[in-house]
């Protein structure tokens, strides 16, 4: 089952393509926004302890969004899931990479949505005027967008560097945003889905910066190590034979691991 997270500013159609991804895969969909103003509701300890920095338009601490997601994740033993809105900063991107890691289940792909800032504006504050949410207005939005530049932005370069990174252009229609969702992922997925598949194909997704052979490398070693236990046969590494040289192709056969002592 898919594990992807969408990263973009706000405005780009996070939540409105989250949630159609999360139907389109049958996963869950969720947000931390989402999940924190409900604690802001409930004025949980927690959400009183949000409150100020998300009115600002500040960053929630780390050490809070992090414990509220992954006790979100681990509540019912999700597989697969979309994340919207976590991870914001490196900090948390390097926590929930260990924890993935740890549980075998890292990100599968990272979804970027490209939006022109003005155009972000607009939608934020058309929003704010029909939903009524209080850090939609245009001084905490011009803050958003400054905290994603300086504190999200740097993720992309993080996750390209780990050949998971998707590109997508987010304007336009959100059905046609969505299609191009879909289109980029099928080649991120073409993935065994169980155990009993014995050949491991994969390539990076294209995109500025990536395709490199290193980054291939971890996305091929991060997959494996989360088939558990299995003995790798051969690798056939292809970087000439393709049309698109930016993207080479590693295929990897393997067999459940035999146990010490059978033959
Ligand atoms: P969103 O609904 O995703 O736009 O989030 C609304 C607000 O919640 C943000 O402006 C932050 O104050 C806070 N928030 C949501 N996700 C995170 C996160 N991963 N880290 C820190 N703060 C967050």
């Amino acid at each position: 089952m898919l594990r992807a997270l969408l990263l973009a500013p706000p405005g780009a159609g996070k939540g409105t393509q989250g949630q159609r991804l999360a139907e389109e895969y049958g996963i869950a969909h969720l947000a931390t926004g989402d999940l924190l103003r409900q604690h802001v509701a409930e004025a949980t300890v927690l959400g009183v302890e949000a409150k100020g920095f998300m009115d600002r338009g500040e960053l929630v601490p780390d050490r809070l969004v992090v414990s509220l997601i992954l006790a979100a994740l681990t509540a019912e033993d999700r597989s697969g899931f979309v994340l919207d809105g976590f991870p914001r900063t490196l900090e948390q991107a390097a926590q929930s990479y260990e924890w993935g890691r740890a549980k075998r289940s890292t990100f599968h792909a990272v979804i970027s949505l490209a939006v022109e800032e003005d155009e972000l504006v607009r939608r934020l504050v058309e929003r704010g005027l029909a939903s009524g949410r209080s850090d939609d207005n245009e001084v905490t939005i011009r803050n958003r967008l400054r905290v994603y530049d300086e504190s999200t932005r740097p993720l992309l370069d993080f996750y390209r560097g780990r050949g998971i990174l998707v590109e997508v252009d987010g304007a336009g229609p959100v059905p046609e945003v969505t299609d191009r969702i879909c289109a980029a992922l099928d080649p991120v997925l073409g993935r065994p889905r169980t155990l009993t598949t014995n050949c491991l194909l994969q390539t990076n997704p294209s995109g500025p910066g990536q395709g490199d052979v290193p980054a291939l490398l971890r996305r091929v070693a991060d997959t494996l190590d989360e088939l558990g236990e299995i003995d790798v046969t051969d690798m056939v590494l292809d970087t000439s034979t393709h049309r698109d040289r930016s993207r080479p192709q590693l295929t990897v056969y393997f067999q459940p691991a035999r146990k010490a002592g059978t033959p």
